[in-house]
């Protein structure tokens, strides 16, 4: 298959689709579906490399503003990174559009194809395993109006963190960060042990900038735990001045911690797809 560039966030990313009801909700690097439509395939075709497609959109504008006095347009480089429920509404086959996705996130390369559209009606089971998904399934449809099942997703096992200075709060945080369909939920470790503290330091004016402070913090601190960040820095007393000279030194305190660190593992539910049979 042909592919053509497309820029991945730094970061995760967020359900950039326009017809999506979703708060646009953030997406994890990795994870979503990404949807490509045909007539960014017919552009793209013409212009793989993102440089080129960029320098060709720039060059119609300029051509459109030269021939008309202005122009708008908008136009996109790229596919769009859609959420799970943005993917079902478009009927995106969600197979593919999350293969898609994958590779896109790993590579920023982005197949030079439309996304599928399931044309068929389906329907969604999931379970804690792909049998108990699709007894489920056979137990709502008949069997005569199944035309076929594929697997979306084997169970998945996952793991979450949670960093704080207070220990209750790091398994308070995890717990809430728990998906709602997760099953065989282990017990919640914490390893470590939280603690807080502060130190104050008299310096001149032109050092004690909040982020001199975060870098150089350990220099005030000696005897603070190895495992100890910066967590941040408050003026105490300003520094008085006169004449432009620093005549008093200010005085600031930064704080300091250790944080615990909570973990959990648990299952994440198989998924299949179940398509009906046209009906007539
Ligand atoms: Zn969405």
């Amino acid at each position: 298959m042909e592919y053509f560039e497309s820029d991945v966030p730094a970061g995760g990313g967020r359900c950039s689709d326009n017809s999506c009801p979703c708060p646009e909700v953030s997406i994890p690097r990795g994870e979503g579906y990404i949807y490509i439509d045909q007539q960014l395939v017919d552009s793209r075709r013409r212009y793989p490399s993102l440089a080129g497609a960029r320098l060709a959109m720039q060059q119609t504008h300029q051509n459109m503003r030269a021939a008309v006095g202005s122009a708008s347009m908008a136009y996109r480089l790229g596919p769009i990174l859609v959420c799970e429920e943005g993917a079902k509404l478009r009927k995106l086959d969600l197979r593919v559009a999350a293969e898609d996705a994958k590779h896109w996130w790993s590579t920023g390369e982005v197949p030079l194809r439309a996304t599928p559209i399931k044309t068929a009606e389906t329907r969604i089971f999931k379970g804690h395993s792909i049998e108990e998904a699709k007894a489920l399934a056979k137990k709502e449809i008949p069997e005569d109006n199944i035309d076929k099942i594929e697997v979306i997703a084997d169970v998945k096992v996952a793991e979450k963190v949670n960093y704080h200075k207070i220990s209750e709060k790091a398994v308070q945080r995890l717990k809430s960060a728990i998906p709602k369909e997760a099953f065989d939920i282990g017990s919640i470790e914490v390893l470590g042990e939280g603690k807080e503290g502060e130190a104050d330091v008299k310096l001149p004016r032109a050092e004690a900038t909040p982020g001199w402070l975060e870098c150089w913090f350990r220099r005030y601190i000696p005897d603070a735990p190895a495992k100890a960040t910066f967590d941040k820095v408050e003026c105490i007393i300003p520094e008085k001045k006169f004449l432009g000279f620093v005549v008093k030194q200010g005085t600031w305190r930064i704080f300091w911690g250790v944080s615990v660190c909570a973990s959990v593992t648990y299952k994440m539910p198989a998924e299949i797809e179940v398509y009906l049979k046209p009906k007539g």
